[in-house]
């Protein structure tokens, strides 16, 4: 392991010591893609810059948790753009491919678009460009959209869960007009975004009469909408199962005005299930998170505000990688941590989530961890 020393760091305010591994050699350390104990590849990264929103999504930020009392992380403690830049060089060289910017709201981040800058010059352990994708509530977006095209971002990935007012309301909790979600989507397809897709999440009872219209609005549009069963994550939306609709009823409901057809997953590993309208106004896809679990082709470590790496989204707790690298680790030290870390996983909690180990477990919130 080459020339072996000793740095010394604080750690919980104590004098600690840990090995440095000496110069970074990954041809030499590691086999890539790196992989878990169940042989899941380390290939997508997903990265909050911010645990803050404009919106109070009620499966995500309800108000009456996420008010004025609610104390969001101080500057000091969120990775700046410079150790996010290093921490993602770090995950590309281990075999990272994609890297997803998210939150909270992404674009409430100032200078977003100069981190981008950084990330879009990364290049995979093949030597390739690092695909730098985001996704947003589209609020802002229509002002950014021509200016994170020019910083080099990717893809984009908006969500909206309604077509009218009112839905747009009761699902985001917000006075914000759901007609600037709208012309933010079409702004970016105009900046040259493409496809730009659409998340909706789809909760019985509230806004489930809007999958059709939301169907209807995007087909020939270009925009590949995507519908994502309503999830148990963190510990404040008050989750029932009784409140998801099973992607395999959105999907007959849109079939029986609009028949639809499967197609291939665009690589293995792809989350959502691909299907496309017969008559070719385009594709839709699904992600049935809850219903149909795909733990075992899970291949993404998120990164949370405060530099700690989670393994999966529904976990208690993620691993320090702030301190270190604040502390003066190496590149080798903390790529040591993360390879350790990715080869110690063996999560799969959406397979597992019924049973008697996983019920009560607390998780950790999506707008910290990044959805
Ligand atoms: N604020 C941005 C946005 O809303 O697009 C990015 C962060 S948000 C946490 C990322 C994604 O997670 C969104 O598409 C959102 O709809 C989804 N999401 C949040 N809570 C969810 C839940 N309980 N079930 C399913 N999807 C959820
Ligand atoms: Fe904010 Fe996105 Fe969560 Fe909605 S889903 S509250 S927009 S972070
Ligand atoms: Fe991946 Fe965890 Fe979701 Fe399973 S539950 S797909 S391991 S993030």
């Amino acid at each position: 392991m080459g020339d072996m020393r000793i740095i010394k760091i604080k750690l919980a305010g104590q004098d600690a010591a840990i090995p440095d591994y000496g110069k970074l050699d990954l041809a030499r350390d590691y086999a890539l893609p790196l992989r878990d104990t169940l042989q899941r590849p380390l290939l997508d990264l997903r990265i909050s810059v911010t645990d803050r929103c404009n919106l109070r999504c009620t499966y995500c930020m309800p108000r009456e948790i996420f008010d004025a009392s609610h104390v969001f992380l101080p500057r000091a403690e969120l990775l700046t753009f410079e150790e996010i830049e290093r921490i993602a060089r770090l995950f590309a060289q281990l075999g990272v491919r994609k890297i997803r910017l998210t939150g909270g709201e992404p674009l409430l981040r100032r200078g977003i678009e100069q981190l981008i800058e950084k990330l879009a010059r990364l290049v995979t352990s093949e030597g390739n460009p690092l695909e730098i994708a985001l996704t947003t509530n589209g609020v802002l977006l229509g002002k950014k959209a021509q200016i994170l095209k020019d910083s080099g971002l990717s893809r984009v990935t908006v969500s909206l869960d309604g077509l009218s007012q009112e839905t747009f309301r009761l699902m985001s909790d917000t006075q914000v007009a759901v007609g600037i979600v709208l012309d933010s989507i079409e702004a970016a397809q105009a900046v040259g975004f493409a496809p730009v897709k659409v998340n909706m999440v789809v909760k019985r009872g509230v806004n489930e009469h809007e999958i059709v219209p939301m169907a209807g609005h995007f087909r020939h549009s270009g925009v590949v909408l995507r519908f994502i069963e309503f999830m148990d994550v963190g510990e404040s939306n008050g989750w029932r199962m009784d409140e998801v609709i099973p992607v395999r009823d959105i999907l007959d409901r849109i079939a029986q005005h609009y028949p639809l057809e499967a197609i291939n997953p665009n690589y293995s590993g792809e989350v959502a299930k691909r299907w496309h309208y017969r008559d070719g106004a385009g594709e839709v896809g699904v992600i049935a998170s809850v219903t149909q679990a795909f733990c075992h082709a899970c291949s993404r470590a998120r990164l949370s505000t405060d530099g700690k790496l989670y393994t999966c989204l529904f976990a208690g707790e993620g691993m320090d990688l702030r301190l270190p690298l604040r502390a003066g680790a190496t590149d080798w030290m903390l790529t040591h941590r993360i390879a350790d870390q990715w080869a110690l996983r063996d999560d799969r909690y959406s397979e597992l989530r019924h049973s008697d180990s996983e019920r009560d477990r607390a998780k950790v919130e999506m707008s910290y961890i990044g959805g």
